[in-house]
């Protein structure tokens, strides 16, 4: 098997354990190496974000790069500075949706979109093979602060949204940034586009002393609740990184992403008379129904948010984005934005009336998720006996094997990072979704089984 270094999000760990300055060093020394010129770096919120910037940054100036430091910035802002900027590339370090423990070392490339699978292979190679670039003290790199690389990204924002119609709606917005890189630029924002803005968690605490940071039910309880004792029209919440948004409405109910990115994909498809929108296989059918009811299409992709973006520049798709509240707005970048993903829906919400309401036309769906263990060395076969299993229904093979019935769908799809299978089963109720699902777990089981034999 390939020596891997990236995962699905970069390379990320627990400091110190996993993820040591040593290591950080020599990715800094591989990504250099790559790059070449000048990169971009910026981090998160997290206790170790210094450390590893520091680490990193060292690795990239012993190579010859010269660094620019920008800070504490969402991961979106830094890609805003990478593709306006002219810089070979970036390097964000953050550890996103993970406990306060974990960090990471994310790349992107230079015009701003999180790094293919291919360059960062490239990158790999020179991190495993040592092979890295050799300076000698003359032409070693330095560090040269670059500040205000946060309201540009926010005014950039402001200017792709109906400001008029949001101040005019004045509407009161809860926001909660978990202690992380949002604090620097969303309150800001907020203030920026006339709403009244009540914060929580919105100053950068590296030990997430307010919840962690993925926008779950369980850790949005204070939002939920503010919402409710403020009366507040909406509440928005960011992961620590700041590129996905989540959403609460004015009645209080905590919105799942697969809705927002219904939401949003109706009003980019009706406001640009049709198009096409771009999201991965494992997205609810919601999307699908709202964006064709106005006369749009829909694009699958396998899962990731790069493989999303890049299928968005191919097919010049007016909207994209992942059902975790990772939204792709082409008219800013083409890479998830928290920052834009509220902007938009407060104009949406300014324009058209309460996010309740607004909500309520869109789809129910129920979703049936299960895990079958099964080892990586037998999960090709697997995948090939069943589609031989499903040959009477309608299949797509994007990623996994997403099967088609007359009531619903399943996708069976093997993890990247575990001995697993997952199962996402979709139908208008949930014994729908839940007979689908068991109809998928026997076929599975039973293909593992034979592979196991053979
Ligand atoms: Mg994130």
């Amino acid at each position: 098997m390939e020596q891997r270094l990236f995962g699905t999000n970069g390379v990320r760990g627990v400091i110190n354990q996993d993820m040591s300055a040593q290591l950080a060093l020599d990715v800094g020394k591989a990504i250099g190496s790559f790059m070449g010129g000048k990169v971009a770096i910026a981090t998160d919120s997290r206790t170790s974000a210094d450390m590893l910037r520091c680490a990193v940054s060292a690795g990239l100036m012993s190579v010859g790069v010269e660094v620019l430091d920008l800070g504490m910035l969402p991961t979106p802002a830094i890609q805003y500075y990478v593709k306006n900027s002219g810089v070979k590339g970036g390097v964000m370090i953050t550890a996103s949706h993970n406990p306060p423990e974990f960090n990471g070392i994310k790349c992107i490339d230079y015009d701003g979109t999180e790094m293919s699978r291919n360059k960062e292979q490239l990158i790999e190679k020179i991190f495993f093979s040592k092979d890295f670039v050799q300076r000698s003290w003359r032409s070693v790199g330095a560090t040269r602060q670059v500040t205000g690389v946060g309201s540009s990204y926010i005014n950039a924002v402001k200017r792709l949204v109906d400001i008029t119609a949001i101040e005019d709606a004045k509407l009161t917005v809860v926001l909660d940034c978990a202690n992380g890189a949002g604090s620097v630029t969303s309150p800001v924002l907020l203030d920026m586009l006339g709403v009244r803005a009540i914060t929580l968690n919105a100053n950068p605490q590296g030990k997430f002393p307010g919840h962690e940071s993925e926008p779950t039910p369980d850790h949005l309880k204070d939002l939920v609740a503010t919402v409710k004792a403020t009366g507040a029209d909406l509440g928005v919440a960011h992961d620590g990184d700041a590129d996905r948004t989540i959403f609460v409405d004015d009645k209080g109910n905590y919105l799942y992403g697969d809705k927002s990115l219904a939401l949003v994909a109706k009003y980019m498809v009706k406001e640009r008379g049709g198009g096409t929108v771009v999201t991965p296989v494992s997205t609810s059918s919601c999307v699908e129904d709202v964006v064709k009811a106005e006369g749009g299409n829909v694009v699958y992709t396998r899962v990731g948010s790069p493989v999303v973006a890049r299928q968005m520049i191919e097919l010049n798709a007016v909207f994209g984005g992942e059902e975790n509240g990772g939204l792709i707005f082409p008219e800013h970048q083409y890479c998830r934005d928290a920052a834009m993903t509220m902007a938009k829906v407060l104009e949406i919400v300014a324009k058209e009336g309460k996010l309740s309401k607004l909500m309520s036309a869109i789809p129910n769906y129920a979703l049936d998720k299960r895990r079958i263990e099964a080892s990586d060395e037998i999960k090709e076969q697997v995948l090939e006996d069943l589609l031989v299993r499903f040959q009477e229904e309608k299949v797509d093979t994007t990623d996994g094997v997403k099967v088609y019935f007359d009531n619903g769908w399943a996708l069976v799809r093997p993890s990247g990072t575990e001995p697993i299978f997952r199962i996402y089963s979709e139908a208008k109720t949930k014994e729908a979704a839940k007979r689908i699902g068991d109809r998928c777990e026997k076929e599975l089981r039973e293909a593992i089984e034979g592979s196991k034999a053979a």
